[in-house]
Parts: C-alpha cells; sequence; structure tokens
C-alpha cells in the first residue's frame, strides 16, 4: 500500500457507487482519511466497513450536495471528525439524457441543481479549508464538456458549466497553491445511465455501449489519485480519458 496520502483529509461526493466509490478506494488505499458523502447512507456504511477493514479511515456523511446548508453542515463535520480537508472530489451527478422537443424539465432541473449547483454549492463550502491547506479540487467533468451529442444538450450543458466555473476558479486560487483539477471521461460503465427517463434515449445508449470496451470506475480513480499526488508545485489541470473503442 502506498503511503503517499497519509495525514492527508478527502471528502468524495456520491461515493457510494461508481467512479466515486472507486476514487474513495484509491484514495483510502494511498493513505488519505476519506470522507464519503451521497444520499444512499446502506452504500457508503457499506464502503466504510469495506475500507475500515483495511485500516482505512472514513466518515460516512448523508448529504444531498442540492441543498446548500447539508453541504456547509457535511464540509464541517468533516474538518471536525477528521481534523482538515486536503482533497476535494466533486462526483456526485446524473445524465438524463434525452431531447430538448417535448423534455420533462424536471429532468433538467435535477441535472442542473446536483451536477452544476451542487458542485458549486461543495467547492464554496469547501474552499476556506481547502486554500488554507493548499488543497486539491477534482471535478469530475465528462468529455460531454468537449463532445457535443445529439440527445444531450442539456447533460452537455451541465458540463461545460462545470469546465467554465472550474477555469475561472482556477485563475483565482492557483498563486496560493490550490490546483484545480477537470477530469473528463467518456463512457464508464457504471448506473449513471440506469437513471435515463427517456425510454428511447436510454435504450439507444444501452445498445451503443453494449459494442465498445467501457472505462471501468477504477480506470478514473486512478487518473484521480495520479492527479492529487503530483508533486505540489505540477497541477494537472485536465484528463481526458475515452475508452479505447469510443470514435
Ligand atoms: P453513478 O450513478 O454510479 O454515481 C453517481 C453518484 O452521484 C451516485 O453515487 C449518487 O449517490 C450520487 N448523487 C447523485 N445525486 C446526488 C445528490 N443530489 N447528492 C449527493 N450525491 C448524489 O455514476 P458515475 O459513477 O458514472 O458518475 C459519477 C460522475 O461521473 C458523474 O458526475 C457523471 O456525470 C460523471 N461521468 C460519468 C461517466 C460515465 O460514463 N459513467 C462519463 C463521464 C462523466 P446517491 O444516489 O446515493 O446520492
Amino acid at each position: 500500500m502506498s503511503s503517499s496520502l497519509e495525514g492527508h483529509v478527502a471528502l468524495v461526493t456520491g461515493a457510494g457507487s461508481g467512479i466515486g466509490r472507486a476514487t474513495a478506494r484509491a484514495l483510502a488505499a494511498a493513505g488519505a482519511s476519506v470522507a464519503v458523502a451521497g444520499r444512499r447512507v446502506d452504500r457508503l456504511e457499506e464502503l466504510r466497513d469495506e475500507l475500515e477493514a483495511e485500516g482505512g479511515t472514513v466518515l460516512v456523511l448523508e448529504l444531498d450536495v442540492t441543498d446548500e446548508q447539508a453541504v456547509a453542515a457535511a464540509v464541517r463535520s468533516t474538518t471536525e471528525r477528521l481534523g482538515r480537508l486536503d482533497i476535494l472530489v466533486n462526483n456526485a451527478g446524473l445524465m438524463l439524457l434525452g431531447p430538448v422537443e417535448n423534455a420533462d424539465t424536471t429532468d433538467w432541473t435535477r441535472m442542473m441543481d446536483t451536477n452544476v449547483m451542487g458542485l458549486m454549492y461543495v467547492t464554496h463550502a469547501a474552499l476556506p479549508e481547502l486554500i488554507r491547506n493548499q488543497g486539491t479540487i477534482v471535478q469530475i467533468s465528462s468529455i460531454a464538456a468537449r463532445v457535443v451529442g445529439r440527445g444531450s444538450a442539456v447533460y452537455n450543458a451541465t458540463k461545460f458549466a462545470v469546465n467554465g466555473f472550474s477555469e475561472g476558479l482556477r485563475q483565482e486560487v492557483t498563486e496560493r497553491g490550490v490546483r484545480v483539477v477537470v477530469i473528463e471521461p467518456g463512457t464508464v460503465e457504471t448506473e449513471l445511465r440506469e437513471h435515463i427517463t427517456h425510454a428511447p434515449s436510454k435504450a439507444a445508449i444501452t445498445e451503443r455501449v453494449a459494442k465498445i470496451r467501457q472505462l471501468q470506475s477504477e480506470d478514473i480513480a486512478d487518473a484521480v489519485l495520479y492527479a492529487v499526488t503530483a508533486p505540489p508545485h505540477a497541477t494537472v489541470n485536465e484528463i481526458f480519458i475515452r475508452p479505447t473503442d469510443q470514435a
């Protein structure tokens, strides 16, 4: 087990499944204490038990990132219970694909509130502590922040927002030693697609991904680990990572 993050504390949102879960595992394996946040506490407790059995230190935080007060309380709990905060991984997100025409706009609200407002609330709440510790903020964006596809307009809009916000933030804090990292995965095999409410879009993406070797959550966790363990003078600004089979 590498000990390169020994003494560091990380907060990972959406840690109950997929990329967040794999990232929490990787950070704990590298020696960080990890606060794992999300709405499904049973998933988080299971992860805590697994990581603590391996010697890790894990704090479970029941959190809906769209609730600004709850976000502030979660960041406070992290610093009070784990002593500090050095690494924030803004991973919680939704991908509710579908055309704009005749869309159920509650899908739009959920995505904007989670992928954009939630990510910004967590960043805002954690920033003073991250500035104090010259910490690292990792935003799990998407290739959807760069590559626009038909039937994905609002998801694209949320991830473009993540990248724009993150670049503005980077310019604001980089000279104070805070690193802002944007990770842009292509298709990763997770639960993300299961929540799509527009049936034809769900069927189309399911058929599309069945033909390729998808990325695994661990591939993205490796990218996060690479960025957060870079020497303090080096910021990995952006990692764009696609399945080899995804044209
Ligand atoms: P998952 O669905 O497995 O993970 C998403 C996580 O976000 C869940 O654990 C969920 O936990 C959490 N979440 C959702 N809404 C909220 C909320 N309001 N408050 C707190 N947590 C929330 O999918 P992925 O691991 O794939 O997704 C993680 C990130 O990766 C997302 O931002 C996604 O956009 C991005 N991404 C994924 C890609 C892919 O192909 N899978 C490609 C590119 C980017 P809970 O329901 O318990 O709250």
